[in-house]
C-alpha cells in the first residue's frame, strides 16, 4: 500500500501544493520518478473495479469528447481526474490508508467521497441552482464519472464545459477553506465559472480577430539578418511587360535595383513570378544571404509556399525560383497590398517608354 500512496503524491506533485514540500517533493513519502509514479498507479488502477452501470462504449465516447471540449486544459484535465477518481479527498486519503478522520470541511458533515465534494455537499447546492443549465440529473447519480458518461450527451459542449470549470472552482475553493481557512462564498461560485467561460470565449475570438487582420498598410524595413527585395510588373499594351524592383537592408538603404522588360508573356502573374526571378538574380549578384521577397500577387505567393506538380507556364516559373532560391541561405516568400509596394510599383513604370 506505501508502493501506490507513493505514486498517488507523485502523481499529484504539480497539481496539489498541500502534498509537496517546500522543495517540490511529496510530503512523508520519499520521491520518485513521474513516470514511474503513473505506471506504478496505472497498476493500482487495473485491479481497481469503479462498479459503475455504464457500458464501455459510453465511456469512451465520453473521454473522445472531453479532450475535444473548447476550454483550457486544466480544466479538462481536472474533469477527467474528478471521473477517475484521482483527486485527494479525505475518503479517497483514507481509501489509501492515509489515516484520516475526518469528515467534509465544508459541510462538516458527511463523509468526503469525491462527488460529494464537487457534486453533492449541501454547502455548494445554490452554486447549480444558480447555474443557467438544468445540472438536476447529478441527483440520480453518485459518482461522476457515472454522471457524466450517462447525462452529458444531451448536453451541449458549453454546458458541459461550464460544469467542468464549476467542479475546478468548488475545488478550489474547498482547498482554501481547509488549507488556508479562507471562505468564499458559494453564491459566488457560479458568477465566477461564467466570467471564467467569458474570458476564454473572448481570448479566442481575439485570436480569430488577429490571423485574419491584414498586413500594415505601409512598407516596413526588413528585420536582419534579412533584406528586403520588393519587385513589380506591369503588362505591356502591345504584348509583354515590364519588370522592376529593388533590395533594401535594415536601415531602408537601397543596396541595388533592376528594370527590365520582355516581349512576352503578357499575362500579370507570369510577368510579377519573372520579376522576382529577377529580382532574385540581383539580391544574388551583391551578396545577399537571407531574402525577404514582397510581391503584391497573391497567385505568385500561393504557388510558391504550396508548390504542386501542375503543368503550367506560372508553376514552371516558381518552380524555377525555389530552385534558384537554394542559392540563399534563406528566402521568404510574402505577399502584401499594393500600397506597401509602390518602390517596386514606381520603377517599373519607369520603365515604360512614355514615362
Ligand atoms: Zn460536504
Amino acid at each position: 500500500m506505501k508502493k501506490s500512496v507513493n505514486a498517488f503524491c507523485a502523481f499529484h506533485l504539480t497539481e496539489h501544493k498541500e502534498l509537496i514540500d517546500g522543495c517540490g517533493r511529496p510530503r512523508g513519502v520519499a520521491p520518485i520518478p513521474l513516470s514511474r509514479g503513473i505506471d506504478m498507479l496505472m497498476d493500482t488502477w487495473s485491479g481497481l473495479d469503479m462498479g459503475l452501470d455504464i457500458d464501455a462504449e459510453t465511456t469512451s465516447k465520453f473521454w473522445k469528447r472531453l479532450w475535444k471540449l473548447p476550454m483550457l486544459s486544466r480544466y479538462k484535465v481536472f474533469l477527467w481526474r474528478a471521473c477517475w477518481g484521482i483527486i485527494p479527498t479525505v475518503e479517497t486519503l483514507d481509501r489509501r490508508d492515509m489515516e484520516i478522520n475526518e469528515v467534509c470541511p465544508m459541510c462538516n458533515y458527511d463523509s468526503e467521497s469525491i462527488f460529494h465534494a464537487l457534486i453533492d455537499c449541501t454547502e455548494i447546492q445554490i452554486m447549480w441552482v444558480m447555474a443557467n443549465f438544468d445540472y438536476s440529473s447529478r441527483m440520480y447519480h453518485a459518482n461522476v464519472l457515472e454522471w457524466m458518461a450517462v447525462e452529458a450527451g444531451s448536453w451541449r459542449d458549453e454546458q458541459l464545459c461550464k460544469a467542468a470549470v464549476a467542479m475546478y472552482c468548488v475545488w478550489e475553493r474547498r482547498n482554501a477553506k481547509k488549507f488556508s481557512n479562507e471562505l468564499i462564498r458559494a453564491e459566488n461560485l457560479w458568477p465566477k465559472v461564467e466570467r471564467i467561460m467569458e474570458e476564454y470565449q473572448a481570448a479566442n475570438l481575439t485570436d480569430l480577430n488577429n490571423a485574419t487582420v491584414l498586413p500594415a498598410l505601409e512598407w516596413k524595413k526588413p528585420v536582419y539578418p534579412y533584406v528586403k527585395l520588393n519587385v513589380d510588373a506591369s503588362v505591356r499594351r502591345e504584348g509583354g511587360g515590364y519588370l522592376g524592383g529593388l533590395v533594401r537592408d535594415t536601415s531602408g538603404c537601397c543596396l541595388g535595383a533592376f528594370m527590365s522588360h520582355t516581349q512576352a508573356p503578357d499575362d500579370a502573374a507570369l510577368l510579377e513570378a519573372m520579376a522576382l526571378r529577377k529580382g532574385l538574380e540581383m539580391a544574388l549578384k551583391i551578396g545577399c544571404t537571407h531574402v525577404w521577397v514582397e510581391v503584391d500577387a497573391s497567385l505568385v505567393t500561393d504557388m510558391l509556399k504550396t508548390p504542386c506538380a501542375h503543368a503550367s507556364a506560372l508553376n514552371a516559373i516558381c518552380r524555377d525560383i525555389l530552385n534558384f532560391s537554394e542559392n540563399f541561405q534563406h528566402v521568404s516568400f510574402n505577399w502584401i497590398p499594393i500600397i506597401c509596394n509602390n518602390v517596386a510599383d514606381f520603377i517599373t513604370r519607369k520603365v515604360r517608354p512614355d514615362s
